[in-house]
């Protein structure tokens, strides 16, 4: 069943956002401050016998994957509703350049229940504007990862998780990133519950782990 598109969102005149990070040369060590978040007896999801790990509707145009990326960062986006288009004009209304994330994953309200929306910034194979930290580690080297909903208040939907898992172990092995270094926002500001207290973490790490996928 094909979930995926290519969403590149129409970008007009793009504005020159001013929390735009530096380009760093080359990636710091990554430095965590992700607290432990694996409870020991979730269930793993099932998982599919048909993959497709070079799926090339995930892969930014041109092909080429940038080095800069080491982390995955989870998000949702605290509202009901919503879509890569909508939170693209919420982003920009904030003055940023364009959507902040680097995929969206629909809840079934503006996009298809688990449909994953590719960001401009992927195929770009630009930084993200969805973790600030005070180095800015997590945006100049993190995929921001965005499921709409409100996971303080409700789940993310099984379409959702299921989308969500395929995605990232295909991330982690395009890009060579181990399962621990898929991490929530929270855990890493400590300043936000994004993406909830219903959000899987733990679970999703594990089934991250368990992939079969090759690294390229
Ligand atoms: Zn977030």
């Amino acid at each position: 069943m094909r979930r995926i598109t290519l969403a590149a969102l129409a970008i007009g005149l793009a504005i020159s956002g001013c929390t735009k990070p530096k380009q760093k040369s080359a990636p710091p060590p990554p430095v965590y401050s992700v607290r432990p978040n694996q409870p020991t007896t979730a269930t793993v999801a099932p998982r599919q016998s048909q993959r497709s790990p070079g799926d090339p509707a995930w892969a930014p145009r041109g092909g080429r994957i940038s080095p800069r990326w080491t982390t995955v960062v989870l998000h949702h986006s605290a509202t009901a509703n919503g879509s890569a288009r909508t939170f693209d004009r919420f982003h920009r209304d904030k003055g940023w350049d364009e959507l902040g994330y680097h995929f969206v994953i629909g809840n079934g309200t503006e996009t298809p229940d688990g449909f994953i929306e590719v960001g401009s910034r992927w195929h770009k194979q630009k930084h993200g504007a969805h973790c600030k930290t005070a180095d800015n580690y997590f945006n100049e080297h993190g995929i921001g990862v965005c499921l709409v909903g409100d996971f303080t208040k409700t789940r993310p939907t099984q379409r959702q998780l299921a989308a969500l898992e395929r995605l990232v172990e295909y991330l982690c092995a395009r890009c060579s990133i181990p399962p621990d270094r898929v991490v929530s926002h929270g855990a890493v500001t400590h300043k936000t519950a994004c993406p909830g207290r219903n959000f899987p973490m733990g679970s999703l790490r594990r089934a991250v782990a368990a992939s079969s996928m090759p690294y390229y």
